[in-house]
């Protein structure tokens, strides 16, 4: 069979998401979905759509959606662009704008995506190492590159990066593209959305997946200056002129446009976590601080793999990576409802004693 591939397939290391298990009675706190589900208004405006006009193709440059992520930042829509999912923006970004002579840079433990987009689009990369407390140190970024990328706050670690930092790094760093992956940055974390009107060489990508509980609609977008969006508009033109469907604009549009819906329940998952890291501590974990809707946490004696598998045993899943080794004892913990937190800490508590 593989003789039909083309060669480019033959190299390729695709990404492995996390699972979806189909089983009943799950804790599921493995893919930092978010437990409120996505604003009544959007799943009303969703349903609006669904009719006669589906026959008709959609708005190709979505432009009710851009005008809406525009109006809630304060930008303008040439601004913004939008796409299938942040990954699909991401895809694109790595090939309009990261592909460069010099190495594209990013953190050696960050969202593993991004080796994957290199080895499809063919971009060298260099990985730049944490420091020992598992922060991102601008600092090292500061040597020739094609372009940086980081997620802001970090996965898996969920570490936030101060803005002023981030400034630093553009004030040291005019000549390529920087990107900030703000996937996780409304529980906590300060937008660098609030410097793209100073920095040209910035593009931030923010996703409807988790802040907005909306990961089975797959909408994404990013946000910088007008030049920046046009290279990712031509790369999208290029591949798929609709890849938001009439019902993803319009209940993306709604979403965002909910803002009462969204404060409160990113307010609950901070809320939540606060005390899912109180009580992870109290049960001997070590939690790295987070601004995200996840933490990272391990035990100075059982191993993540192991602890993961135990907790599996009891329907609870959580996510463990077992590479770079430096992360292999940690454990990924979505930040659920109270209910699927106490059945967690419940969970452990015995694994732990036992
Ligand atoms: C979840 C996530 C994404 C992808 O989000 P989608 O919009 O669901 O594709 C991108 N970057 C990071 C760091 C993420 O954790």
């Amino acid at each position: 069979m593989s003789r039909y591939w083309s060669a480019v397939v033959h190299g390729l290391t695709p990404y492995v998401p996390g699972e979806q298990p189909k089983l009943p009675n799950l804790v599921k706190l493995n893919t930092n979905e978010n437990p409120y589900g996505p604003s009544p208004r959007a799943l009303e405006a969703m349903r609006g759509e669904v009719g006669e006009n589906l026959r008709l193709y959609p708005d190709p440059s979505a432009d009710r959606l851009r005008q809406a992520v525009a109006d809630f930042y304060g930008v303008t829509p040439q601004q913004v662009f939008v796409g299938n999912g942040s990954d699909e923006v991401l895809a694109h970004t790595f090939q309009a704008l990261l592909k460069h002579e010099a190495p594209l840079l990013f953190p050696d433990i960050s969202y593993s995506f991004y080796p994957v987009y290199c080895g499809l689009y063919g971009i060298e990369y260099q990985t730049v190492a944490l420091s020992d407390k598992f922060e991102i140190r601008v600092d090292d970024y500061f040597r020739p590159n094609g372009g940086i990328i980081f997620p802001n706050p970090n996965a898996p670690t969920g570490m936030a990066l101060p803005l002023a930092d981030i400034e630093r790094l553009l004030e040291s760093n005019k000549d390529s593209v920087v990107v900030v992956d703000e996937a996780y940055v409304d529980f906590g974390a300060e937008s660098a959305v609030a410097l793209v009107d100073r920095y040209p060489q910035l593009l931030v990508i923010h996703t409807l997946s988790k802040s907005r509980s909306l990961a089975g609609l797959r909408v994404g977008y990013a946000i910088g200056h007008p030049d920046l969006i046009e290279a990712l508009i031509r790369v999208k033109d290029s591949f798929n002129s609709y890849p938001l469907d009439r019902c993803a604009i319009a209940g993306a549009a709604a979403a965002i446009e909910d803002r009462a819906y969204f404060e409160s329940t990113c307010a609950r998952v901070i809320a939540t976590r606060a005390r899912l890291v109180n009580e992870l501590e109290a049960l001997g974990l070590e939690v790295l601080s987070s601004a995200a809707n996840f933490v990272f946490a391990r035990h100075a004696r059982r191993d993540g793999a192991e602890l993961t598998a135990r907790l599996r045993e009891r329907s609870i899943i959580v996510r463990h990576f077992k590479s770079p080794s430096r992360i292999a004892p940690f454990m990924r913990i979505t930040v659920g409802t109270d209910g699927q937190c106490d059945a967690l800490l419940h969970a452990l508590g015995e694994i732990l004693r036992g």
